[in-house]
């Protein structure tokens, strides 16, 4: 990868698994309610071009949490408004003093473009249909809260893969740490394309076949806004793909169920699966806090 500021996180792809267990262990020492105030002086700035909740917003609080400043610049109301370039706004939050940027963008690849380019750490917060680091870094997280391993562990990622960046990083993560991932859906959010990703992915087409001696599930919002003309008979996927009770029944018995959030209750989960005892989606927002603490810990070098 060409050269980008040291600290910054833009993928999973090119982490190297020694990386991704050091990140995982800081995050295991970070307390999000009496944190130390590493980041104590240092500026945080947040460029979201792209909704998002659960992701800003813990970034925001980890980084307050461990005394940084932070600003969010919205693409709504900001100069990017005005036509303002990428490069342009990334240049102008350097000046103004950032010593971080957490960026979200609709474009893959434009937190890398800004790290090759800013001498400031750069922070993938999710970039269109390429990358989530910090959400692969908290699903392991959650995952090794309730497995000793991930070694060996059949992960079964349910639903519109083809749209998702949270199935590309935890498809790279998971890998990196020998799971055995399983891809199940249909065939326009599931190309057989994307067995390429990582060595040793099994696409699975019936939701049921899939299910079967499951360790961990984690499903995916069905993206619409991203469909982009693609036609989903909405009856035929929830028949076929919606989490359901009696398809977790068929997982193994302790196994844990992941959802990146937003969730739609009846679409892509139902109501029952997404708070039933098995499911840790609140626990994955909650873990969101710490491993973004030891995301910016690390890449303003204060861990
Ligand atoms: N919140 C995640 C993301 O930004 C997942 C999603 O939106 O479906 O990619």
């Amino acid at each position: 990868m060409t050269k980008v500021a040291p600290g910054s996180l833009l993928d999973i792809e090119h982490l190297e698994a020694t990386e991704i267990a050091a990140l995982l262990k800081l995050a295991r020492r970070m307390n999000p309610l009496q944190p130390k105030l590493r980041l104590r002086g240092k500026r945080v700035l947040l460029l979201f071009y792209e909704a998002s909740t659960r992701t800003r917003s813990s970034f925001e609080i980890a980084a307050q949490s461990m005394g940084a400043m932070t600003t969010l610049v919205l693409s709504s109301g900001s100069s990017v408004e005005k036509g303002e370039s990428l490069l342009d706004t990334g240049y102008t939050l350097e000046a103004v003093g950032a010593d971080a940027l957490v960026v979200r963008h609709p474009a893959a690849g434009a937190p890398l473009l800004l790290a090759r380019h800013l001498k400031i750490p750069v922070i993938n917060a999710g970039d269109g249909m390429h990358e989530h680091p910090s959400q692969a870094l908290l699903d392991a997280y959650t995952i090794l809260g309730h497995k000793k391993t991930l070694s060996g562990r059949k992960v079964v990622i349910l639903g519109d893969i083809y749209h998702s960046r949270v199935a590309r990083s935890a498809i790279h993560l998971l890998s990196k740490f020998a799971c055995r991932v399983t891809l199940c859906g249909p065939p326009e959010l599931l190309p057989e394309s994307a067995a390429g990703l990582a060595p040793g992915l099994e696409i699975v087409r019936s939701a049921e076949d899939a299910m079967r001696g499951a360790d961990v599930i984690l499903v995916l919002r069905l993206q619409k806004e991203r469909l982009l003309g693609m036609k989903i008979g909405l009856e035929d996927y929830t028949a076929r793909y919606q989490m359901t009770m009696p398809r977790l029944r068929l997982a193994k018995r302790d196994a844990l169920l992941l959802h990146p959030g937003p969730i739609n209750r009846g679409l892509e989960i139902t109501a029952e699966v997404a708070d039933c005892p098995q499911s840790a989606i609140v626990e994955e927002v909650r873990n969101g806090v710490r491993v973004r603490m030891a995301i910016l810990a690390r890449a303003l070098r204060t861990a």
